[in-house]
């Protein structure tokens, strides 16, 4: 279990500028049990790779992790099956479009999707999770998350994976259309049960930052020394961070901030900063493209105020 976070000045002054934006923003209602959230809540925890934690802002507000979980089933995915076989079956290319999008499916590569962060390449990865059965393959995602935060009681929200199979039409209709090309050979149904579940995955701010950590830390948990993932891996993903991560909004987020990062629409963002600290942001409300509008904002405070981009 880790400890608790101590509360930060300067990290509330962020907070406090930034909630400002929330009101730009709307809280996301496709997956109808994620529009209960409250628009205005907005917090920060950072981890430092010797386990202290700061943090500010409504810090015990849960989050599910809905496209975060994108980056680390990507990296059990890649532990499971190998570079050559996860990259012969999604891309490695930004698509500039909607992350629910269909088009390019159809276009560019037929069946195939052009990166993991999309939705399309996400079902395709989570499709890719080795197990026997769909529990077997949610308990090692869940198993791997678990060791990434230190703490064995993480586990996943019902009534929101629930809410989300009971409407996902959309990512149905990505999986079929993959399926008719050979890429997903498993039931669509049992496809979707995995899929929802990992995206339901719940934690708080301090949790998430603790996973930016270990990415930040080359895939190590500094507290045990253990290598939870290979470094190969870790890079893999903050690349995939930095060019797929913030949905459409990659580039500008890219020049705007420089953090490599991945959000997704339950308003979390999970941020790492090579060798310093991770970073997990929560604000409900959402920019036209699906990011945290408050958050988004506090990421470029924080990115402007410690010189954080990589560039
Ligand atoms: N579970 C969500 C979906 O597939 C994740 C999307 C997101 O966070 O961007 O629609």
């Amino acid at each position: 279990m880790n400890m608790a976070c101590q509360s930060s000045d300067e990290l509330e002054v962020l907070v406090k500028e930034a909630r400002t934006y929330t009101k730009n923003g709307k809280v996301a209602d496709y997956i109808p049990a994620l529009g209960k959230a409250n628009p205005n809540d907005l917090s920060i925890a950072i981890y430092y790779p010797d386990g202290r934690c700061i943090s500010a802002g409504d810090i015990e507000e849960k989050i599910t992790l809905q496209s975060i979980s994108k980056v680390i089933s990507l990296a059990l995915v890649l532990m499971d099956r190998g570079q050559d076989y996860v990259f012969d079956r999604v891309g490695m290319e930004p698509t500039g479009d909607p992350f629910n999008s269909i088009i390019k499916l159809e276009t560019i590569a037929p069946g195939k999707p052009l990166n993991p962060m999309i939705n399309a390449g996400a079902l395709v990865v989570t499709h890719m999770i080795k197990g026997n059965s769909v529990e077997e393959r949610f308990q090692r995602l869940l198993s791997f998350v678990r060791e990434m935060i230190n703490d064995p009681t993480i586990t996943y929200n019902e009534e929101v994976a629930r809410s989300e199979f009971e409407t996902a039409y959309l990512n149905r209709a990505l999986c079929y259309f993959i399926k008719q090309h050979n890429i997903i050979e498993e039931d669509v149904e049992q496809l979707m049960d995995l899929y929802t579940k990992q995206c339901a995955i719940e934690m708080n701010c301090l949790d998430l930052s603790r996973i930016g950590m270990v990415f930040a830390m080359d895939g190590v948990d500094p507290q045990s020394g253990k290598q939870i993932m290979p470094v190969d891996v870790a890079r893999i993903c903050k690349t995939f961070m930095v060019t797929c991560g913030m949905y459409n909004a990659s580039g500008e987020h890219a020049i705007k901030i420089g953090v490599p990062a991945k959000s997704g629409v339950s308003g979390g963002i999970m941020g790492t900063v090579s060798g310093k600290y991770g970073i997990g942001i929560f604000g409900p409300a959402l920019d036209e493209k699906g990011n945290s509008s408050g958050g988004i904002k506090l990421l470029e405070l924080l990115s402007a105020k410690y010189k954080l981009s990589l560039f």
